[in-house]
């Protein structure tokens, strides 16, 4: 059975818009969107919905096929994509394992779908026999973030075949990666041709530098792909945006993304240690993405303090077993020099 047929069955059933671009995109006269002919900036045309020089740019990168592709406005669009094809309100839920990505439960609760935590353990690890004993039969999906947001660890490869295997016919188990350039393992696209109920999500937000342009994959199997294509905005990726991945994704920019990926992990492994030497810090737990989480002794003196000398960073003690911790994205290396000045400074009042 296919995975698909666990989706909203309104969703399956749903003629979906068929926009002007997609009905005739290369005509030499295009009467056909009630676009303004005139332009000075180039921009009067409605861009191409999935631009397949970008799908296929996207399909090389990551090694999968053109139709395994979904592109759309970040990751932040596919986790609600997901959400609302696969979950009825009222009825379907997800699991998460806490503390993860803010976004999972508030895509549910948005779409009026349940939401199961099943905690990660005590070294932030997943914990798949609980998860996988978690599951009711409402159950569509499953998020696993990997490197997890904000804490840094990895779920490895073996544990999401297994919890795929389990639930094959029964929910889509989505491996979010949006930080595993800085991870340097391999990603979960290498399960999914063993895998159909699997979906990765991948990011150039990132490694890639551009969060301003919103650009976000899914991959997973062209069923899914072509499910959730149904559901998304008639025209989701403005052409700026898409210029701009397409320059990224250049064959020649891509060694400068590997030193920036390269030195991020260098960076990120010299600030650790120099966190972890001040007292001030208990614990700094350890990341294989672009940030730190820092369990601090006094977590809101530190920030108050780091905010007052003009650097901000996530405070992350609301989530659940985050009491008193900081997330630090790795920066420059001025500026995590200036982080660790002021750091220090804070150390030596203390
Ligand atoms: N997933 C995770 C784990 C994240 O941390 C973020 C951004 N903070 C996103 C997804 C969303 O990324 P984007 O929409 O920019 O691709």
């Amino acid at each position: 059975m296919s995975i698909v047929l666990r989706a909203r069955p309104e969703i399956r059933e749903l003629v979906p818009y068929s926009s002007a671009r997609m009905e005739a995109g290369g005509a030499a006269v295009m009467l056909n969107a009630n676009e303004s002919p005139w332009t000075q900036t180039g921009l009067n045309r409605y861009p191409d919905p999935q631009p397949a020089a970008l799908r296929l740019r996207l399909a090389d990168l990551y090694g999968v096929d053109a139709d395994q592709v979904l592109v759309g406005r970040g990751s932040d669009e596919a986790i609600d994509l997901l959400v609302r094809a696969f979950c009825a309100a009222g009825e379907d839920a997800i699991v998460i394992s806490q503390p993860t990505f803010g976004m999972y439960a508030v895509c549910a609760r948005i779409q009026a779908a349940e939401v199961i935590d099943v905690p990660l353990d005590t070294q932030f690890t997943l914990d798949a026999d609980a998860l996988l004993a978690a599951i009711a039969p409402n159950v569509k999906l499953v998020f696993l973030c990997s490197p997890n947001n904000p804490t840094g660890g990895l779920v490895p490869l073996a544990t999401i075949a297994r919890i795929a295997n389990a639930l094959v016919e029964h929910a889509l188990v989505v491996v979010d990666e949006a930080y595993i350039e800085f991870a340097d393992v391999p990603s979960a696209v290498s399960l999914l041709a063993q895998c159909p109920n699997l979906a990765v999500l991948r990011t150039l937000s990132k490694a890639y530098a551009l969060a301003s342009a919103r650009v976000g994959s899914v991959l997973a199997s062209a069923e899914v792909i072509e499910l959730l294509r149904r559901i998304q905005a008639p025209y989701p990726l403005p052409s700026p945006s898409v210029a701009a991945a397409m320059a990224a994704l250049e064959p020649d920019a891509r060694p400068l993304v590997g030193a920036v990926v390269a030195r991020t992990i260098v960076d990120r492994e010299q600030l650790r240690r120099d966190i972890a030497a001040l007292p001030i810090a208990r614990a700094v737990l350890p990341s294989r993405a672009n940030f730190l989480c820092v369990h601090f002794a006094d977590c809101a003196g530190v920030f108050r303090h780091l905010l007052r000398h003009g650097v901000v960073v996530r405070d992350v003690s609301r989530y659940p077993r985050l009491a008193d911790h900081l997330r630090i994205s790795i920066g420059t290396p001025e500026e995590n020099s200036r982080l660790l000045s002021v750091l220090r400074a804070h150390q030596a009042a203390a």
